[in-house]
């Protein structure tokens, strides 16, 4: 066991948005073991800055606008299979592991399932908290159980899939942010060898066309070959954080109700709409939303003594961007200012992804 306690700890590096904030302390630890004591210490709930702690895992769904008083970093990393049955694999990866690194470990072991989520940043332990989604998939259908810390009673529980109440971007962790740690995810993946081409799901935003399928093309293919499309597809439409600070897609997709989307069909046919979370909710792509305001490829201004370095990415209308020297309250004011455009030009609200850490959306 050890931990690490560093004062003032610069944040830069630790959020995608490449922001400038600092902890007051940061806390991390590399085994799970250790949290009954450092919460009923140190992070005692009595503590003037228990409400304030924030959980850091990569760093890559965050807008940090100022800096938290208190920091814990899990960087623990075991990755095992812990049990093989019929055509399944159960895999537990502690919260510390980068997803990608998972995603990759299990494709070499042949266990499938989770090649669509490849090249997602962050953590496994993140992955939960809002139920990581990309090309057809979400998380929370590969999830069979998840690990917990309970902060106030020190307790360590075990979710079933259910229990975790995974939906769009969402889940029970989520709900309640500054209650759960979580410490290990447990997975349920078939084997790659026994899954026919109609276990896999490709059927999602040029996917197919990225593998050089034919529209009826159904074999020839597996897992492997899908991550590596979905990688090459996400290297080319996503701005690389190292290169252009950015947390991914800022605003979630706004669920309305069905007579509400009727509506905005009829004036805009051209808005992609889905079913929502239930047949009377539909789903709208934020992002023609957005650049249907006109703010792909902007930046904010320099008014306000602002850098003029937060902007919306030139390939997607979805993600902001820190263009060099941007603060977290530029990159959430220029948010604002896009929800509100969106607002009054649709009459739809739209809500950020990322956590806001020091100010309210
Ligand atoms: C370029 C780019 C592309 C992205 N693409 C996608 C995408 O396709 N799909 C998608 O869903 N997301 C995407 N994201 C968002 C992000 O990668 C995911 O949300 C990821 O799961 C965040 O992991 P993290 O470890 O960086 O979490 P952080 O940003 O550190 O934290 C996010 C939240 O989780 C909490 N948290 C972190 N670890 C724990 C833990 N162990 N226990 C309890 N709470 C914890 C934090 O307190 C915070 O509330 C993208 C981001 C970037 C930068």
């Amino acid at each position: 066991m050890s931990v690490r306690r560093i004062e003032r700890a610069p944040l830069r590096r630790r959020n995608t948005f490449g922001v400038e904030a600092s902890a007051g302390l940061l806390i991390e630890t590399d085994d799970a073991d250790d949290l009954p004591a450092l919460f009923s210490n140190e992070l005692a709930g009595e503590s003037p800055h228990a409400s304030e702690l924030l959980v850091l895992g990569g760093g890559s769904n965050l807008l940090i606008v100022e800096g938290p008083a208190l920091a814990l970093n899990l960087d623990t990393q075991a990755i095992r299979t812990l049990d093989i049955h019929d055509d399944r694999a159960i895999v537990r990866a502690d919260a510390g592991v980068a997803w990608h690194r998972l995603v990759m470990w299990t494709l070499e072991q042949g266990y499938a399932g989770l090649e669509n989520l490849a090249l997602i940043p962050g953590t496994v332990g993140a992955a939960p908290i809002q139920n990581i989604g990309a090309y057809g998939v979400e998380v929370g259908e590969r999830i069979r159980a998840v690990e917990v810390f309970e902060r106030a009673t020190g307790a360590f529980h075990r979710f079933d899939a259910a229990a975790c109440a995974f939906a769009y971007r969402d889940s029970a962790f989520k709900r309640e942010l500054d209650r759960w740690l979580i410490v290990a995810v447990e997975f349920e993946l078939p084997l790659a060898r026994t899954l026919d081409a109609s276990g896999l799901k490709i059927d999602y935003a040029g996917l197919r066309e990225e593998m050089g399928l034919a529209a009826d093309a159904r074999g020839g293919y597996g897992a492997r070959q899908v991550a590596e499309a979905v990688i090459r597809l996400r290297r080319r439409k996503l701005p690389d954080p190292a290169v252009a600070g950015n947390a991914g897609s800022f605003f979630k997709n706004p669920i309305v109700p069905a007579a509400q989307a009727d509506a905005l069909l009829a004036e805009h046919p051209q808005l992609p709409a889905f079913r929502g979370d239930s047949d009377a909710t539909r789903k709208l792509s934020a992002a023609w939303l957005i650049d249907a305001c006109g703010w792909k490829g902007r930046r904010a201004g320099t008014g306000g003594g602002g850098s003029g370095d937060a902007g919306v990415a030139g390939q997607h209308a979805l993600v902001l961007v820190n263009h060099g020297r941007a603060t977290g309250a530029e990159l959430l004011a220029l948010a604002r200012e896009i929800a509100a455009d969106v607002d009054a030009r649709f009459g739809v609200a739209i809500e950020p992804e990322p956590r806001i850490v020091g100010a309210r959306w």
